[in-house]
C-alpha cells in the first residue's frame, strides 16, 4: 500500500467532483472498533453482535451487552456505531437456544427470524442498544435478514417497546435500518424505504441468495460472484428507492472492499463502504480516484453485462479521461 494512502487515511474519502463516501470498519467487538478508528475507518458500519453470543453456555445480559456496545460506542468518539442486531443460525448456531436442526440453514431461521422466534432474545438486545443510543450520539441499529415489510414493523414496535421499558430516549444521529441480503427485501426496497432510515447491503449473502450458491462452497466460489450483474441490478434497485425516500445507502458485504467494486458502487448510489480495518486506506484511496458521474456511467453499462467476467474486463478497460 503506498504510503500516501496510508498518510491518507485518516481524511474523508471525497471523488474528484466533490462526493465523499463514508469510509467505515466492520467489527465483531470494541478491539476492532478501536482498530478501525487507528486505520482511518469513518465509524463503524457492521458490527457483528453475534460474536458476543457465540461460544457462552447462555445469552449475554443486557447489563453484559450495555457494556460491549458502550465500549465500541466510546471508542469511536461520536462517530457513527452501526450495530447489527443478532445474526445467529445458520453458520452461526447457538447451542444454548435448542433451536431444532434444519435441513437447509440458510434458508431457516437466522437474523431477524431468529430474533422474532425468540422475542426475549431480541428485545434485550434492543434494550442494551437503547441505553447505548441513549448515552452515545450516533448510534445506530440495523436488522439482519429482513425479508418482508411485516418483519420490519414488528421488530420495530419491539424496539419501540424495547426504548419505553429503559425510560430513556435515543441522542442524536440515532437511525434505524435494516440489511439488504434477501432478494425480496432489495426487490420491495421501495416500499420498505418508507419505513428505515438506511439499508446497507449484505452482498455475501445477496450474493449466495440470487445466484443459488452456497457462500462458503469452495466449488461454487466462481459462481458466488458479487459482481454479477444480477447482484448490481439489486443493487441499483436498492439505491434508486433510496433516493426516492432521501435514504442513504452503505455497503457491508465483503464486495465493499474489491478496488473493482468501488466505481460501480459509487456510481449506482452507495454512499458508505464497511470493510475490514486493514483495507481502509486502500478503499478511501480508490473512492479518490473516481469521479462520481462518470462511476454512474460505467455503473449502467456494468448493469447491462453478460457476466461478472464481462464486469471485471469493463471496470479494468475503463482508465478514465485521463488515461
Ligand atoms: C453479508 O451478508 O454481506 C454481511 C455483511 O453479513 P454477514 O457476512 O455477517 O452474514
Ligand atoms: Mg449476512
Amino acid at each position: 500500500l503506498a504510503e500516501q494512502a496510508r498518510a491518507a487515511a485518516h481524511d474523508p474519502a471525497t471523488t474528484r467532483d466533490g462526493v465523499t463516501v463514508e469510509v467505515a470498519a466492520n467489527a465483531g467487538a470494541p478491539a476492532d472498533a478501536a482498530e478501525g478508528r487507528a486505520a482511518g475507518a469513518d465509524g463503524v458500519g457492521l458490527f457483528r453482535t453475534e460474536f458476543a453470543f457465540l461460544h457462552r453456555a447462555a445469552a449475554p445480559t443486557e447489563e453484559e451487552q450495555l457494556q460491549i456496545y458502550a465500549q465500541a460506542a466510546a471508542a469511536l468518539d461520536g462517530r457513527p456505531l452501526v450495530i447489527r442486531t443478532l445474526d445467529a443460525g445458520a453458520d452461526k448456531p447457538l447451542p444454548y437456544l435448542g433451536m431444532p436442526a434444519e435441513a437447509n440453514p440458510f434458508l431457516g431461521v437466522r437474523g431477524l427470524r431468529l430474533g422474532l422466534a425468540r422475542p426475549e432474545l431480541l428485545s434485550t438486545q434492543l434494550r442494551a442498544i437503547a441505553r447505548t443510543a441513549a448515552a452515545h450520539d450516533n448510534v445506530k441499529l440495523m436488522f439482519p435478514m429482513v425479508a418482508t415489510i411485516d418483519e420490519l414493523r414488528t421488530a420495530r414496535t419491539l424496539l419501540q417497546q424495547a426504548i419505553e421499558q429503559t425510560r430513556t430516549t435515543p441522542r442524536d444521529g440515532f437511525e434505524v435500518g435494516i440489511m439488504i441480503e434477501v432478494p425480496a427485501a432489495a426487490l420491495t426496497a421501495v416500499q420498505l424505504a418508507h419505513e428505515v432510515d438506511f439499508f446497507s447491503l449484505g452482498t455475501n449473502d445477496l450474493t449466495q441468495y440470487v445466484l443459488a450458491a452456497e457462500r462458503g462452497n469452495a466449488a461454487l466460489a466462481a459462481l458466488a460472484d458479487g459482481l454479477h450483474p444480477a447482484v448490481l441490478r439489486l443493487v441499483d434497485e436498492v439505491c434508486r428507492a433510496a433516493r426516492a425516500h432521501g435514504r442513504w445507502v452503505g455497503v457491508c458485504g465483503e464486495l465493499a472492499a474489491d478496488p473493482v467494486a468501488a466505481p460501480l458502487l459509487v456510481g449506482l448510489g452507495v454512499r458508505e463502504l464497511s470493510v475490514a480495518a486493514p483495507s481502509v486506506a486502500a478503499v478511501k484511496q480508490a473512492v479518490r480516484a473516481l469521479d462520481a458521474d462518470e462511476a454512474a456511467a460505467l455503473a449502467h453499462a456494468a448493469l447491462a453485462a453478460e457476466s461478472a467476467d464481462a464486469v471485471r474486463t469493463l471496470v479494468v478497460s475503463d482508465d478514465g479521461p485521463t488515461g
